[in-house]
């Protein structure tokens, strides 16, 4: 697993929507990542705005980076060819 870390266009993400506008329910994520959870864009009952402050914390608390940990979400097609190369030399290797 691997975090995308992205420091560009970052938004605050509500993990759960019905789990309120506090620090525990905010997640940093990049405008990609963002979009691929699956309840961007969706309608239906938007959960409460962060405050100011809920998103700077979240922010700092993030590293301002993207928190986005799921796989095949963020990386890049070079970065999976390069992981599978790693992958199959490792397999096809001595050492
Ligand atoms: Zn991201
Ligand atoms: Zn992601």
């Amino acid at each position: 697993m691997s975090r995308c870390n992205s420091t560009k266009n970052l938004e605050i993400h509500h993990k759960r929507r019905d789990g309120g506008n506090g620090i525990g329910n905010a997640q940093v994520l990049c405008q990609k990542c963002h979009e691929n959870t699956g309840s961007y864009g969706v309608r239906g009952e938007s959960p409460p705005e962060f405050s100011e402050q809920t998103k700077a914390e979240a922010l700092k608390r993030a590293e301002y980076r993207c928190e986005c940990e799921k796989d095949g979400c963020h990386d890049d097609v070079e970065k999976k060819k390069m992981l599978q190369n790693l992958l199959t030399k490792r397999l096809n290797g001595n050492d």
